[in-house]
C-alpha cells in the first residue's frame, strides 16, 4: 500500500516524541482522552441542531481496554469520528488542528473544547511503536483506518466498523532495559493515570476488569467476571456550586490530593468572571509541612484545563509569601500544551495569578477579622513567610502584606496587627516601639523597653530573625516610624530632660572617655535616663541595631565586618554612678574594674554573651573575698 508522508513540521515533532526523554511519557493518555472527550463534545453540539447524528446524553462513553499478553492498548469513543479527509489532515498535520478550526468556525462561547495546537496526539508515539486509528462519521457508509509507525510515514484505506466514533489502538513498545511500558497495559496502573489525569473529564471513561465474585447460591465459590467500571468522577468537585459541597467533600479531597493528613484551615472556592475565567479550589493548611521552611519546599498549584490535569504545581501562580496555600486552578483559558518554557510570557495565566494573590489576601484579611483564634494559628505556622515577604524584593509587597503581619505585644503579652496597635497610640505617642529578644519575655525585660512601657507606650517584642529587618523595610506604617528602643533613635525625653543630660555628659566627659577606653569595643558611653532602674544597658546608634547585627552575623557568607556601633547607657540616677565617680578620683584601676562589670551586666540585659567570661569572673570573685 502507498505509504503517505507526514508534513514536515509533524515529521519533526513525531520525531521528538518517538525519541522523548520526557520523564512524563504517561500523559499519552491524558491527550488521547481528552480527544475523545473533544469529539465526544463536537457531536453533542451538532445533535443540538441536528439531533438525528446524536446520541443521548448518557451513552456517550470513552472506553479504554489493555490487553496485557499482544501489549495492545486501545481507547475507543462515540464522538464524532474523522472522515478520510480529516484523518489524513487532523492527524498527518500539525498544523491543521481539527479543534482549532472547530473553535473558530463556531464562536458560540458554549463549546468548550480544550486544545488549540495539535501537538496532542503524536504523544502516543511515546510508548507505542505503532497506532492505529480506525474511525467513521455520521451518515458516512464507511470506515477509514490511518495506521503509522512513526516518521516513516503513515497509510490510509478504507475499512469496517459499526458504530460512529474513533477507535484508537497502540501497539506498546517492549520493555527495554531503560524504560518499562508494561505499566500502561495493567488495569490498575492505567485507572491511576486516568484519576491522576482525566478525573474531572466529563464524560464516563470506562474499562472492563476482571472480577471474581462469588457464585450465587454456591457458598464459598467464585466466578470470574467482568465488570465494566467507570473509572472517572466526572464532575469535578470544584466545578459545583459551593453551597453543595459539604465540608468533609472540601476536606477529603484536600487531604487525598495534597499530601496532608490533618484538614485544612481555611478552604476557597469560587469562580471568577470576566476578562479571565476560572474557577479556583486553594486551601491554608492547618500546619506547615515539615520541609515548608526548607530549600526542598516545592510552591504551586495544580493547573486543569477545562477539567484536565495539564501541570501538578504551577509554581508561577503563587508568590512566596503566599507558598502555603495548595490547590488548584481550572480554566477554559489554559491550553491544553501549556509548557515551563511558555508559561512566563503566558499573559492569561499571569492575569489568574495576579487575581488568586489577591483573593488570598481578602480572605486571609477576612479570617482576621472574623475568625482570630484561626487565624492565630494560621499566622504561627505561616507568620514568617509573611515577614518575610514584606521584606523580600525591596519591600514590593508591603503595602499587600502589612496588615496580615502580627507580633507580640507589651499589651498583655498578645498578638497585634500594625493597625490595632496604632488604634491603641495615645496622642502624645508618635512612634512604633519595639524590642528584640529571643523570646517575647526577654524582649520586654530589655531596660529600654521598660521604660518605653512605664510611659504608658506598648511595645512589639520581636523573637524571630526576620521581624526586624521586615519592620526596617516597611520603615513607617500610617506615618508612625518605627523605633527600636535600644538604639540612638529612641527619643522619650522632654526638651528639659535632654539638657539636663547633655550638661550631665558634658561635664563627665573625662569620666565617660576613660569608661570608654577602660571597656573597648564601645563607640561611645553616656549617661542616660531611659533605662528605667537598671545601672547600664547597651544600645546602639546608626543603621545596624544589636538584633540585625546578631542576625547577619549568623549568616553563612557573614564576613565578621558587620557590627553595630555600642553605646553604653549609664543610667545617672543610679547609686553605682556616684561610686564610680568618686572611684574615678580616688583608685582609677578599681574603676576600671567596675565599669568592666558594668559592661558585662549591660550585655547580659540586652540579650548578648559576655565576650570574656574568665575576666569577668575573675572580676567578680575580686569583688566578693
Ligand atoms: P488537538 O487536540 O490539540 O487539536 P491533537 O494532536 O490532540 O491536537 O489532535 C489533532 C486532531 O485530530 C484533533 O484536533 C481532532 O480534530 C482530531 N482527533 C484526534 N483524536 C480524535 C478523536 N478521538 N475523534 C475525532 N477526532 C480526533
Ligand atoms: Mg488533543
Amino acid at each position: 500500500m502507498e505509504k503517505r508522508q507526514f508534513q514536515t513540521e509533524s515529521k519533526k515533532l513525531l520525531d521528538m516524541m518517538i525519541n522523548s526523554i520526557y520523564t512524563h511519557k504517561e500523559i499519552f493518555l491524558r491527550e488521547l482522552i481528552s480527544n475523545a472527550s473533544d469529539a465526544i463534545d463536537k457531536r453533542y453540539f451538532k445533535s443540538l441542531t441536528m439531533p438525528e447524528c446524536g446520541l443521548n446524553r448518557d451513552e456517550y462513553e470513552i472506553l479504554i481496554s489493555a490487553d496485557e499478553e499482544n501489549r495492545i492498548l486501545k481507547i475507543s469513543d462515540n464522538g464524532c469520528g474523522m472522515t478520510a479527509e480529516e484523518l489524513e489532515n487532523n492527524l498527518g498535520t500539525i498544523a491543521k488542528s481539527g479543534s482549532f478550526d472547530f473553535k473558530s468556525e463556531n464562536s458560540a462561547d458554549n463549546v468548550d473544547i480544550i486544545g488549540q495546537f495539535g501537538v496532542g496526539f503524536y504523544s502516543a508515539f511515546m510508548v507505542a511503536e505503532k497506532v492505529t486509528v480506525v474511525s467513521k462519521v455520521y451518515g458516512a457508509e464507511k470506515a477509514y483506518k490511518w495506521e503509522s509507525e512513526g516518521v516513516d510515514g503513515y497509510t490510509l484505506e478504507e475499512c469496517e466498523k459499526d458504530s460512529v466514533g474513533t477507535e484508537i489502538t497502540l501497539h506498546i513498545k517492549p520493555d527495554s532495559e531503560e524504560e518499562d511500558y508494561c505499566e500502561f497495559l495493567e488495569q490498575y496502573s492505567i485507572q491511576r493515570l486516568v484519576k491522576k489525569y482525566s478525573d474531572y473529564i466529563h464524560y464516563p471513561i470506562k474499562m472492563d476488569f476482571e472480577v471474581n465474585k462469588p457464585v450465587e447460591g454456591k457458598e464459598g465459590e467464585t466466578e470470574k467476571v467482568i465488570e465494566r467500571r467507570t473509572l472517572n468522577s466526572i464532575t469535578p468537585l470544584w466545578k459545583k456550586p459551593a453551597a453543595e459541597v459539604t465540608e468533609e467533600e472540601y476536606n477529603n479531597f484536600y487531604t487525598s490530593s495534597f499530601m496532608d493528613y490533618e484538614p485544612p484551615i481555611k478552604v476557597m472556592h469560587y469562580k471568577q468572571e470576566g476578562t479571565v475565567e476560572y474557577t479556583a479550589l486553594l486551601y491554608v493548611p492547618s500546619h506547615a509541612p515539615f520541609d515548608y521552611y526548607s530549600k526542598n519546599y516545592e510552591k504551586g498549584l495544580r493547573l486543569y484545563s477545562s477539567g484536565v490535569m495539564v501541570m501538578d504545581r504551577c509554581d508561577e501562580m503563587l508568590p512566596d509569601y503566599f507558598s502555603f496555600v495548595k490547590g488548584l486552578i481550572d480554566s477554559s483559558d489554559i491550553s491544553l500544551n501549556i509548557s515551563r518554557e511558555t508559561l512566563q510570557q503566558d499573559h492569561q495565566l499571569r492575569t489568574i495569578a495576579k487575581a488568586v494573590e489577591k483573593k488570598i489576601k481578602s480572605e486571609l484579611q477576612k479570617l482576621m477579622e472574623t475568625d482570630r483564634e484561626k487565624y492565630e494559628k494560621f499566622y504561627k505556622a505561616f507568620g514568617s513567610q509573611l515577614k518575610f515577604g514584606v521584606y523580600s524584593d525591596y519591600g514590593t509587597h508591603k503595602e499587600l502584606l502589612q496588615d496580615l503581619i502580627m507580633f507580640t505585644s507589651s499589651n498583655e503579652m498578645k498578638y497585634t496587627t500594625l493597625k490595632e496597635y496604632v488604634s491603641r497610640m495615645p496622642e502624645a505617642q508618635k512612634s512604633i516601639y519595639y524590642a528584640c529578644g529571643d523570646t517575647a519575655e526577654k524582649a520586654l525585660k530589655l531596660p529600654q523597653a521598660a521604660a518605653v512601657i512605664a510611659k504608658g507606650y506598648e511595645v512589639l517584642l520581636l523573637t524571630e530573625d526576620v521581624d526586624e529587618f521586615t519592620l526596617k523595610t516597611m520603615m513607617t506604617y500610617e506615618d508612625k516610624k518605627f523605633v527600636n528602643v535600644s538604639t540612638d533613635e529612641l527619643d522619650l525625653a522632654t526638651e528639659e530632660e535632654t539638657k539636663k543630660l547633655e550638661k550631665e555628659n558634658k561635664s563627665g566627659k573625662k569620666l565617660l572617655d576613660f569608661i570608654k577606653e577602660s571597656v573597648g569595643g564601645l563607640n561611645s558611653v553616656k549617661f542616660s535616663n531611659a533605662i528605667g532602674d537598671h545601672p547600664a544597658a547597651l544600645s546602639s546608634e546608626g543603621g545596624m541595631s544589636i538584633e540585625m547585627a546578631r542576625v547577619l552575623s549568623k549568616m553563612p557568607d557573614a564576613d565578621g565586618g558587620l557590627k553595630a556601633s555600642l553605646v553604653l547607657e549609664i543610667n545617672s540616677t543610679h547609686p553605682i554612678t556616684e561610686k564610680i565617680k568618686e572611684l574615678f578620683e580616688t583608685d582609677k584601676e578599681k574603676c576600671a574594674k567596675y565599669c568592666k562589670l558594668l559592661y558585662a551586666q549591660a550585655r547580659l540585659l540586652s540579650g548578648l554573651e559576655i565576650e570574656n567570661a574568665e575576666e569577668f569572673s575573675g572580676l567578680i570573685s575580686e569583688l566578693m573575698v
